[in-house]
């Protein structure tokens, strides 16, 4: 029996979170989590320290999700979906955990192995995914609510099974998790095919600003357009993907002004070309096509120091290409 296996075998009052900006495999791992531990008889606390996007927000068990630390009472605390403990936020501070056992899962080839177990796969394209395979070991039925949840992560993450990580190993989780009554359509369309009016214009606002260079494509998001058209969580995200589409670049970025100052970064990338070096440079954290970082300085002066480095990564990739070809 593996340790990860025995860790939740024996806890009985667990609690769980997941990143700050929750994204599809943020909330679906981790209310995924909680559905299959709940069928085990295990007492369950789903945490996040920012609030539940509207898309993610009909999931079974969202609206009991709070930013809400751990209870003296909680023996075992579980970090999904996220790559370093800063990214838990406000719920799940280094304090917070002192001496309690932590079980790190999560598939950011990034991941910093914080936890005192870590259960760590980079070859699964969601956190998601990972959940249902433990799920599995543990031998606990998956039900339509888990089931929904965790394919919500699968096609998130996989952006609808198109990402260079999507295996036949994905395809057969998401064909166990429809068997388990998860309905794909539904879920891929409320990914995908929905979004505010708001949100759209501040696509086009954005792609108004968009900019080319050396392979590079990038927009910035800032405060006054967030602000006046009403931007909610999670309604920004999907800029980027219409960036990443563009034929000659091979990197793309979107540059977002936090209320607290510091910028977001949010980057693509062609096959081939590893943003997570790239990432982790920044502080920051990802996949090799898909990467952000935070960082708290000027929109100028992150836009510089980032775009160099992208225009760095991109001829060392061409290069590379080239070199591959010849
Ligand atoms: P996105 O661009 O969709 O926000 O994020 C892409 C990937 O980069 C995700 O896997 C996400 O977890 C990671 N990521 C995004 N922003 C940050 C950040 O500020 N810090 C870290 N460590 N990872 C990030
Ligand atoms: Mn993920």
């Amino acid at each position: 029996m593996s340790e990860v296996v025995e860790m939740l075998q024996t806890a009985r009052r667990i609690f769980a979170a997941s990143h700050i900006d929750p994204d599809g495999d943020a909330i679906g791992s981790l209310l995924g989590f909680t559905w299959i531990m709940r069928r085990l008889g295990k007492t369950v606390t789903p945490a996040l320290a920012d609030a539940v996007p509207w898309r993610f927000c009909k999931l079974p068990g969202a609206a009991e999700i709070a930013a809400v630390k751990p209870s003296p009472d909680d023996d075992l605390l579980v970090s999904l979906d996220a790559s370093d403990q800063s990214r838990l936020g406000s719920v799940l501070t280094a304090d917070d955990i002192g001496e309690r056992p932590l079980l790190v899962i999560d598939h950011h080839v990034t991941n910093t192995r914080f936890g005192a177990v870590n259960l760590i796969d980079p070859t699964a394209a969601s956190t998601a995914e990972m959940v249902c395979l433990l799920g599995e070991e543990l031998g606990a039925p998956i039900d339509e609510a888990s089931a929904t949840c965790l394919l919500t992560g699968v096609v998130t993450d996989t952006l609808g099974f198109r990402t260079t990580n999507t295996t036949p190993r994905v395809l057969e989780v998401a064909q166990r998790l429809m068997q388990a009554g998860a309905n794909l359509p539904e879920i891929a369309r409320g990914a995908f095919n929905n979004q505010s009016y708001a949100s759209l214009r501040l696509t086009a606002e954005a792609l108004n600003k968009m900019q080319l260079e050396d392979g590079v494509v990038w927009t910035e998001l800032t405060q006054e357009m967030l602000k006046r058209l009403e931007i909610g969580p999670g309604d920004a995200a999907g800029i980027v993907g219409y960036l990443a589409s563009v034929r000659e670049a091979d990197a793309a970025v979107v540059f977002r002004e936090r209320d607290d100052g510091r910028i977001d970064i949010s980057m693509r990338s062609k096959p081939g070309l590893n943003l997570a070096p790239v990432a982790l440079s920044l502080g920051g954290g990802g996949h090799p096509q898909a990467a952000g970082a935070t960082l708290p300085l000027s929109m100028s002066a992150v836009r510089e120091r980032v775009i160099a480095e992208l225009k760095r990564a991109v001829a060392a990739h061409r290069t590379q290409t080239v070199g591959e070809k010849a």
